[in-house]
């Protein structure tokens, strides 16, 4: 449901974007994730007059540009009769299409950009699609002056690859345009998951009461994928689990999770909260480096993920054992604050596992005293936020059938709205109405990168052994997530 005048989908400073223009068009995320998150959003009819267009370094004739377009846009709509296109919409579709062209470009070359950009209406969204390096180096030759007004910067993960380095992108941004323009992506962060868990948390008077340290025990966010490497060792075998997700997405989850309760949705409420929570976090109790008993990592062997044979990870085309990458990452994260010491928030991804989990689990503390007389075992309540689809599941005891004596478990169910957008819909949604709600912003890239450093550097000096786990298996069976899954 698109909630038309709420502050998380007003235009921002700036006003509406007139032309997306994509940097690295030829490239990967472009023609998989991006363009089909375009075509979503504009047969929406979400993205009244907007200009498309390409960019990149190969020599594109402008039919193998519509052709890109052609195959991703049919791709996208194929198969949505939910309502989620409109006749208009579709027709718009069609228009831009129509108007977009492709310009071959070195974005690395001084003025090359910017005399590009002259050519072009504003206010402009340059997407960088394109290889961390060469965003970095792009935006180093672009001077501010050659920008239209109300440009908006659109930076895709990874955000820099240390403290230090998201420190000097940030800078590098900073005298560019204004910290709102910069949208640096989590396509995770999409607009169901981020309301559903602050609606959840925030409208419910019982929930909110408990959530604290004094009435949870644990909180686990697992991200467990059944897709294997898929022939991404180039980008993968560099970042592991740990980089890829727990570093970014997952640490953005957490925050959502443990933030306190903003004033308003706007940008600035909602994100000075997500920054408060991760500049309180450490891996392991405030003060501990004992890396070993509070981070886990391991790789795949070959097994079956149904009746799909997987080979070793080792044996995966493009992987260098020598770069030790994990495939399967779980840290301990603390927030050390009032509402939340000493409560565990259990990180957790990988590839390769039998089964597909996307959730966030809240485990509540035991009741101090359990009436003697029951039977049965007293298991602890847990509230599950399911992460696509978006489910609410509250596992409670009561009363078993038969015999009143004996305790039962029961699940209490529910659908939580959800986005017809695909996940890059709901990023360019965003950046399209210049409001950065759900982007990172600048600070807390920083942290999220100062919370894991340490335990890379512990992972990177084999302080913390490599476990390993069949394909298609749920993991180590010692650990405390696979336990439960
Ligand atoms: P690709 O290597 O597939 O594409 C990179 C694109 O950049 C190509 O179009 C390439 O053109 C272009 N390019 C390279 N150098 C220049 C230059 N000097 N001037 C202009 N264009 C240039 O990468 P991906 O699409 O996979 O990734 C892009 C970004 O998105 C990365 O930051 C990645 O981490 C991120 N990302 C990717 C995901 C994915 O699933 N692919 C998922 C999430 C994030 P040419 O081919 O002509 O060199």
């Amino acid at each position: 449901m698109h909630d038309g005048g709420s502050p998380a989908s007003a235009a921002g400073p700036g006003g509406r974007i007139k032309t997306l223009v994509i940097l690295g068009a030829s490239g990967d995320l472009t023609g998989r994730l991006l363009l089909p998150g375009v075509a979503r959003l504009i047969a929406s009819g979400r993205a009244p007059g907007l200009s498309l267009v390409g960019a990149g370094s190969d020599d594109w004739t402008a039919q193998t540009w519509q052709g890109r377009l052609t195959k991703s846009f049919a791709e996208a709509l194929s198969g949505t009769s939910d309502g989620s296109s409109t006749g208009a919409g579709r027709a718009e579709l069609a228009r831009v299409q129509k108007g977009s062209s492709y310009h071959q470009l070195d974005v690395t070359a001084k003025g090359a950009l910017g005399d590009f950009l002259k050519s072009v209406e504003g206010p402009v969204a340059l997407y960088f699609a394109l290889p961390p390096a060469v965003s970095q180096k792009a935006c180093e030759v672009l001077r501010k002056k050659e920008l239209p007004a109300g440009t908006r910067l659109v930076m895709e993960k990874p955000f820099g690859s240390s403290t230090e380095s998201a420190r000097e992108l940030n800078a590098t941004l900073a005298g560019l345009v204004p910290e709102d323009h910069i949208h640096r992506v989590d396509h995770f962060l999409g607009k169901s998951t981020v309301l559903n868990i602050m609606g959840l948390r925030f409208a419910n008077r019982l929930l909110e009461h408990s959530w604290n340290g004094e009435h949870v025990e644990k909180v686990e966010i697992v991200f467990d994928e059944s897709l294997t490497l898929e022939n991404r060792a180039r980008y993968y075998d560099h970042a592991g689990a740990g980089r890829d997700m727990i570093q970014s997405h997952l640490l953005q989850i957490m925050a959502i999770m443990a933030m306190e309760p903003p004033a308003t949705l706007e940008e600035n409420d909602v994100r000075s909260n997500i920054a408060a929570v991760l500049r309180a976090s450490t891996i392991g109790p405030q003060g501990s480096t004992d890396f070993a008993a509070n981070t886990r990592r391991a790789r795949y062997t070959s097994g079956a993920i149904g009746d799909r044979q997987v080979p070793d990870y080792l044996a995966e085309d493009g992987v260098d054992p020598a770069n030790d990458t994990e495939t399967l990452a779980e840290v301990e994260v603390y927030v050390n604050n009032w509402r939340w010491a000493g409560v565990p928030f259990i990180l957790r991804s990988g590839k390769a596992l039998g089964r597909s989990r996307k959730e966030a689990v809240v485990t509540f503390k035991p009741v101090p005293h359990l009436p003697i007389g029951f039977k049965g075992t007293d298991s602890p309540t847990r509230l599950h936020i399911g992460f696509g689809p978006e489910t609410l599941t509250l596992d409670l005891d009561v009363n078993g059938p038969g015999d009143l004596f004996t305790l039962d478990r029961v699940q209490l169910e529910a659908d939580l709205g959800s986005d017809p957008l695909l996940p890059y819909g709901e990023v360019l949604d965003g950046v399209l109405s210049a409001d950065p709600l759900l982007s990172v912003r600048g600070d807390t890239a920083e942290e999220c990168w100062r919370i894991v450093e340490p335990a890379f550097a512990a992972w990177k000096s084999g302080e913390v052994p490599m476990e390993e786990y069949a394909a298609g298996s749920p993991g180590p069976e010692d650990w405390p997530t696979t336990a439960e899954v």
